[in-house]
């Protein structure tokens, strides 16, 4: 019986290489709270999350002073009973922001410890749909300082390059013509049958704004057009549904089932980008993705392919793996003892138990130290 001996944490603050904007943001460094799970077996389980850009020590506080002494001496393949333990305690504390993603590191920490416990893949673990390899988009097209329409073409090209048949830009931070001159260059660069997917990263306030982008990009026949608006605001979402044939997709700041459960009732998306590092961990994803299922969506997960790779693998409605082929914006691949490889557009699977991969415990020892 894996019985839950140790509890580590540590919250990291990793710069990025070059100062990155998105529609409405520019970030510079990013934390990540991260936990280590060791059961009396000697097998050691990991999670992880994105806590923004100052969280760090928000995230250790909430995984040591909260959720730590309910799992202590537990039996750790009581993953429900412990998800449940633990949104119990968050009553108080918040069923979102920082409290739900210290929930999901640890959820995601007990199911890579009870798959290493059996010595199989996490996939397989979880009932695998793809048994070796998982499709992905190359996710990328941000802003930077001097950067032309003509050199984000050809961040999009190096990708079709590469082997993806999908990639993504981001979008939404500049005018409609402008923003139009971004997406036609990148559209004549790939050519029509590479699928262009557009993120606005929460740039827009009414569909009447939207709407002066949306006519113009309509034309270039992008692949969905994601987080149109703040997460909370689900009947814009619904709106320009109706209003675009393009579909929406949303989901990355979603927290818990319930969140979820709305958007779907109102139509405010036909893809979800459901966070498993975000929403509740492994257990609460694969309840949203089954609950998805029946509504006839989608799963496009958001960021983490090293995470979101097995649960793709996993689940029948989840169809890619955002992939991104460097550490430029996703930096948490510094943190990693190995990095997913990918062959024709589709990311390799992991072979090895649980998730396959364990923290560069050296890189790790120069930013944070466990506690
Ligand atoms: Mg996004």
């Amino acid at each position: 019986m894996p019985t839950i001996a140790t509890i580590e944490t540590c919250a990291p603050a990793v710069p990025l290489d070059k100062i990155t904007s998105f529609s409405n943001r520019t970030v510079s460094e990013r934390h990540y709270g991260l936990v280590k799970i060791r059961s009396t077996d000697g097998v050691e389980g990991i999670g992880f999350c994105y806590v923004g850009t100052s969280g760090g020590a928000i995230f250790t506080k909430i995984v040591k002073d909260l959720f730590k002494p309910l799992l202590l001496g537990a039996d750790s393949y009581a993953t429900e009973a412990h998800w449940a333990a633990m949104y119990q305690e968050a009553l108080l504390q918040g069923r979102a922001g920082t409290a739900m993603r210290a929930l999901s590191a640890l959820d995601i920490a007990m199911w890579d410890l009870n798959a290493r416990t059996h010595g199989v893949p996490l996939h397989k673990y979880l009932g695998a749909m793809d048994l070796n390899e998982v499709p992905a988009y190359a996710s990328g097209g941000y802003y930077l300082d001097g950067k032309s329409p003509n050199d984000l073409a050809k961040e999009m090209t190096d990708y079709v390059a590469l082997g993806f048949k999908a990639v993504k830009m981001k979008s939404g931070r500049l005018s409609p013509a402008e923003e139009e001159i971004r997406l036609r260059t990148v559209r004549e660069a790939v050519g029509p049958d590479i699928d262009i997917m557009m993120d606005m990263n929460n740039a827009w306030s009414d569909t009447t704004q939207a709407m002066r982008y949306v006519r113009r990009f309509e034309a270039y026949d992008p692949y969905f057009f994601e987080e149109p608006f703040l997460p909370d605001d689900i009947d814009n979402h619904a709106r320009l549904a109706k209003l675009t044939r393009v579909p929406i997709a949303t989901g990355e700041i979603g927290y818990g089932r319930w969140y979820h459960k709305a958007l779907m009732e109102k139509g405010g998306a036909s893809i979800l980008q459901t966070d498993a590092a975000v929403c509740g961990g492994i257990t609460e994803w694969r309840r949203i993705a089954q609950t998805a299922a029946s509504n006839g969506l989608v799963m496009l997960p958001h960021w983490f392919h090293d995470l979101h790779a097995p649960l793709v693998a996993s689940m029948p409605n989840a169809h890619f793996v955002e992939f991104f082929a460097n550490d430029q914006v996703l930096n948490f691949r510094k943190l990693l003892d190995r990095q997913l490889s990918f062959k024709n557009g589709k990311i390799q699977l992991h072979q090895e138990p649980g998730l396959g991969f364990g923290f560069d415990e050296a890189s790790l020892a120069k930013l944070a130290r466990w506690e």
